[in-house]
């Protein structure tokens, strides 16, 4: 396959062999029905890497019928013989973790250390739910009347949708296909168009697992809005799991809603970030400077908000800006990047029109605050000083890497504040007095609380968000149950 790898001057590529052109369904490379194609772009370079089919509402039903036909002999094979297969890809990703990442960076600029990480990340999904998929157990309850047995079942729910962002290329599909696969269902795979090829890869390495056709499938497209219509109201998709902004989840719920659809919805996020006077200084800045900058600010649990008691301000502010101020910025491929581009000059203006909105409004930049002198899609590392509530920082989604600081005096303003949005997908808090810890992770309304950490996502723990950033879990003992139906029997006449 070839592939506009050839701009990248001395730079060693070993991800040739996992470079496809084609979208995948039922096993097989597969064109457009209409011919049409979309071009794939390194957001560091601005260069075409590859072309893939652009597909419409009738190439997707085709994939739909087809994870419909797979789904009638995969529910049926045992837990165990999933596992093994689901174990088989796990480890050929693993055994791939260089091309995977470098591919990953390449058509979603993440820096390359991030990237292998994800791979890392992206295929625990499957070890873990491969596991699970093991103890997915019924129960026999205590009957009300002696000639009577009552039973539950758990079985697949059929047919899954699972449509993914570019920021985690690769981890969002995972999270979303192991556990689908684990407990028997099939998948149609819709990956953002920025990054379709990481999704094919990971295709074709199913499919070298044993995985049989027709399982897995991967619809690419360039307008996600078509093939979005098709996936929510087809009848034989039972389940859609999206991950993505919230007006696009809102969307999707509404659209699934004539077909009765279960949904997983995993969306925006406002992170809080709170710094309380009796932190250790040193490892908030450590902790907000991850979760700021992780992706180059381009993950829904970034911290959006640094929120910093009025004690122990500007010894934050000095130390926190000291460390962005030494961020290396540069393409992902760079290893010593710490800083990649932003995805595309839309998101670029997105922040830059964030801060100039800030800064009018008589916040001051401390660090950064404009595009950065690489030009194209980079932004220099930012934080604002000075920041309140009216500011479009402090009730938006900011997606760059920008860190707006505020202040607060105690522990009712800190909840107060960090609490006034319609999110609640993550929050930080860094604190050493543990009566504090626990009253004030009580009341941040979150899915997921970091306490003196500031990364928090893992395989084992459920991931996801309450009012505005969605519906279920994912991860955990718990990501499976939006793939099970719960059926009761009840034996009666006995
Ligand atoms: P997005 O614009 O909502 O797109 C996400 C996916 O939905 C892409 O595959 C996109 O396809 C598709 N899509 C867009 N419009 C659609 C429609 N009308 N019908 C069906 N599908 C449609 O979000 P994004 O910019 O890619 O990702 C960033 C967002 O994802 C942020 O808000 C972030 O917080 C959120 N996110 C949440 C989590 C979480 O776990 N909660 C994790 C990561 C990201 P195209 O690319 O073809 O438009």
């Amino acid at each position: 396959m070839t592939l506009g790898l050839l701009l990248y001057g001395n730079w060693e590529m070993s991800f040739e062999h996992l470079v496809f052109h084609k979208a995948w369904v039922n096993g097989q490379w597969t064109e457009s029905n209409s011919g049409k194609t979309f071009a794939v772009v390194d957001p560091a370079s601005g260069h075409e890497l590859a072309r893939v089919p652009d597909l419409d509402a009738q190439d997707t039903r085709n994939a739909i019928n087809v994870a419909d036909q797979a789904f009638k002999s995969w529910k049926n094979q045992t837990a165990k013989e999933r596992f093994q297969l689901l174990k088989n890809w796990h480890q050929l990703i693993i055994d791939n973790q260089p091309a995977l990442a470098e591919l990953m960076t390449m058509e979603s600029g993440k820096p390359l250390t991030e990237s292998m990480d994800e791979v890392l990340y992206g295929a625990s999904f499957i070890e873990w739910f491969a596991e699970q998929g093991k103890r997915i157990d019924g129960d026999v309850i205590q009957t009300p009347s002696s000639d009577r047995r009552i039973i539950t079942l758990k079985q697949p729910v059929g047919v899954c949708a699972a449509i993914t962002p570019w920021n985690f290329p690769l981890a969002m599909i995972t999270r979303k296909c192991a556990p689908a696969l684990a407990v028997g269902c099939t998948v149609v795979i819709k990956p953002a168009e920025a990054t379709p090829l990481t999704a094919l890869a990971l295709a074709k390495l199913a499919q070298d697992a044993g995985i049989p056709d027709g399982v897995v499938n991967v619809v690419t497209a360039s307008h996600g809005k078509e093939v979005g219509e098709e996936l929510t109201r087809n009848p034989i998709i039972k389940k859609i799991s999206f991950t993505g902004s919230t007006p696009v989840g809102k969307l999707l719920m509404k659209q699934s809603a004539d077909t009765v659809k279960k949904v997983s919805m995993e969306l925006g996020g406002n992170a809080p970030f709170i710094v309380f006077d009796d932190a250790d200084i040193d490892a908030a800045v450590q902790g907000a400077v991850t979760s700021k900058y992780r992706n180059t600010g381009q993950t829904c649990v970034c911290a959006n908000r640094i929120l910093v008691q009025e004690g122990v301000y500007e010894e934050f502010v000095t130390k926190f800006a000291d460390a962005v101020s030494n961020l290396a910025v540069g393409p992902g491929t760079n290893p010593d990047v710490a800083i990649g581009p932003v995805i595309n000059q839309a998101a670029l203006n997105k922040i830059q029109g964030l801060v100039d909105d800030a800064l009018n409004r008589g916040a001051k930049t401390l660090v950064g605050g404009t595009t950065h002198e690489l030009g194209g899609n980079f932004f220099q590392p930012t934080v604002l000083a000075g920041v309140t509530s009216d500011m479009r920082v402090a009730k938006e989604e900011i997606f760059g890497p920008i860190a707006p600081v505020f202040t607060f005096k105690d522990d009712q303003e800190a909840i107060e504040l960090a609490n006034d949005t319609e999110f609640g997908l993550a929050s930080y808090f860094y604190s050493n007095n543990l009566p504090r810890v626990w009253k004030v992770a009580e009341q941040l309304e979150y899915g997921m609380v970091g306490l003196n950490v500031g990364i928090i996502a893992n395989e084992v723990a459920p991931f996801g968000g309450i009012k505005e950033s969605g519906l279920g879990r994912e991860g955990s003992k718990y990501g499976v149950d939006d793939y099970l139906e719960l059926k009761y029997m009840c034996l009666g006449g006995l």
